[in-house]
């Protein structure tokens, strides 16, 4: 008989983080083809495009349910069973991306060889690295000429601040690539080959070990060079430091062509953790535990104003999710009855009977819910630790159109605040309100609630973009606001600076060395 522990032991939950065009959604694709999750490649792909979302949204109008578009996509593999948590990027980036990551026990990093860390990828392994969790790299688009392979990993290095421990080494790149140089499976994989001959064998010398033409290429001599310096020089290999997410294991691959994702995908599986325990109030909660508990990380409103429900994203924390269970919300203390549910899957939505600790479900919300809350069967009516304040990037001035409105303008914004859809601050000295996102999405996500659930029209004026630094001091002089230094207290009546750049920060912090300026989401 499968025990709990057995089946959660199976799970694997990660997101995928990097920016835009590194190839975050072929890879998705290819993985969801091997698991067997869709039938064709294109499937992703066209819900990417919006080919997808039309027809959905008409089956969603009949259903009168929602569209989720599969932001949770799950698959089984090799017994395992994998989730795949979207993070949205171009204009759907905002503070649900950052949240996805907490619901997750590891990431995969996408990297475009030919561009290298850019700024979406390291702002989400900011995220990854505040939790301290595993962080796998595939550096995608090998059958292209991009940077050379050591100076991929100085800049990961260098710009992340993290260990690397390449599993394979690219044998030429672009036109000349012939494969990788598998360290870790002892192995050459090539690129154009059939499946016979795909894996050539090394032997202990780590040389190929039968006869191939292989041999003559100077490619393949400067592949042996390079692998003897990485391992004279480079990083030794630590399941530890993976766990601990200071040292990331690094794949060299073509996501488009399925080279190396395989491989990957095999490799990932074995050093990535299972669902891990969870903080609360009464301590760790183990995955194992017979109670059942989980936190909303999500809440993907209905934009069409005709359908006021949602749906509330849960990650599974411990026990096992039976349909028609009784919960509490440890928030409020009340009951309530789990049963429409809904799993998410990459080509239709299926209705979830069983899941355990790992999964992630979709629960129909009618408003109980707000991001963070914690759902759970134990009588204790713990909580998870609360879900971190994320540092915006860009602000907006907010007044109501018409002043008589003001009482529902305030309530609209204190719950959508609560909620975790925007940030507010206000301004010590006029007690402005000024609505901080990380991404455009949010504000659009405000005014149209705002709008349609409040009924209140709102004036958004744009600050533009603001470097965030909260103090910890209970007073602060307010002669310090300028335009370049905004003073201006958050929801909790801390203080925070917002500045008007980096130039700005830094004349700050030279002037006034005794004001502790920090930011949540650096680590150290
Ligand atoms: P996303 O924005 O990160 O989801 O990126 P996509 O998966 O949509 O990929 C962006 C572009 O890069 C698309 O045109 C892909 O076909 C292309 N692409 C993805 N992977 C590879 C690869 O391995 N090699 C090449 N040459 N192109 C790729």
């Amino acid at each position: 008989m499968t025990t709990l522990n057995d089946e959660v032991q199976t799970r694997r939950t990660f997101a995928i983080i990097s920016h835009p065009d590194a190839g975050k959604t072929t890879l998705t694709e290819k993985l969801l083809l091997f698991g067997g999750a869709i039938r064709d490649a294109g499937t992703v792909k066209a819900r990417k495009t919006g080919k997808y979302a039309t027809s959905d949204w008409m089956e969603i109008e009949k259903q009168r349910g929602i569209s989720v578009t599969s932001s949770v996509m799950q698959f089984d593999y090799d017994n395992f069973r994998v989730n795949i948590l979207d993070t949205p990027g171009h204009q759907d980036f905002s503070e649900d991306t950052y949240r996805t990551l907490m619901a997750v026990d590891s990431a995969v990093m996408i990297v475009d060889s030919a561009k290298g860390i850019e700024d979406q990828t390291i702002k989400l392994f900011k995220v990854c690295r505040m939790r301290g969790i595993p962080i796998f790299t595939f550096i995608n688009k090998m059958d292209r000429q991009g940077k050379m392979p050591l100076e991929l990993l100085a800049e990961l290095e260098e710009v992340l601040g993290i260990e690397t421990y390449p599993m394979n080494w690219p044998i030429g790149m672009g036109k000349e690539f012939v494969g990788v140089y598998d360290r870790f499976n002892n192995r050459i994989e090539q690129f154009k080959s059939g499946d016979e001959d795909r894996f050539l064998p090394l032997n202990d010398e780590g040389e190929l070990a039968i006869d191939h033409e292989l041999k003559e290429s100077p490619l393949y001599e400067q592949t042996l060079e390079e692998i003897m310096l990485l391992t004279e020089a480079g990083n030794q290999f630590s399941k530890e430091k993976i766990l601990a997410g200071t040292l990331s294991p690094v794949f060299f691959g073509s996501a488009l062509t399925t080279f190396g994702v395989q491989t990957f995908l095999d490799a990932y599986l074995q050093f990535a953790p299972a669902p891990q325990p969870r903080n609360s109030t009464v301590g760790e909660i183990e995955p194992n535990n017979d109670d059942f508990s989980g936190f909303i990380f999500k809440i993907q409103a209905n934009m069409n104003p005709k359908h006021r429900d949602r749906i509330a994203f849960l990650r599974i924390c411990s026990g096992k999710f039976e349909r028609g269970m009784s919960v509490y919300l440890s928030r409020t203390g009340k009951p309530i009855n789990l049963s429409s549910s809904t799993q998410f899957l990459a080509d239709d939505r299926n209705t979830v009977n069983e899941a355990v600790g790992g999964d992630i479900i979709g629960l129909y919300d009618t408003g109980n819910y707000q991001i963070g809350d914690t759902i759970t069967t134990s009588k204790e009516m713990y909580q998870f630790d609360r879900l971190p304040q994320f540092t915006p990037e860009i602000f907006m001035r907010v007044t109501a159109k018409n002043v008589m409105k003001q009482k529902h303008f305030h309530k609209g914004i204190n719950q959508l605040v609560q909620e975790g859809a925007i940030q507010l601050f206000k301004t010590v000295r006029m007690e402005e309100y000024l609505l901080g996102a990380v991404g455009q999405l949010q504000f659009e996500v405000f005014e149209h609630r705002m709008r349609n659930e409040y009924n209140v029209d709102v004036i958004m004026e744009r600050m533009g973009s603001k470097i965030t630094r909260w103090t910890e001091d209970q007073k602060v002089d307010e002669n310090l606001h300028s335009t370049r230094s905004i003073l201006v207290k958050d929801r909790y009546d801390q203080y925070a600076f917002l500045f008007e750049n980096d130039f700005a920060l830094r004349w700050f912090q030279d002037k006034k060395p005794d004001v502790k300026l920090y930011n949540p989401m650096d680590s150290e």
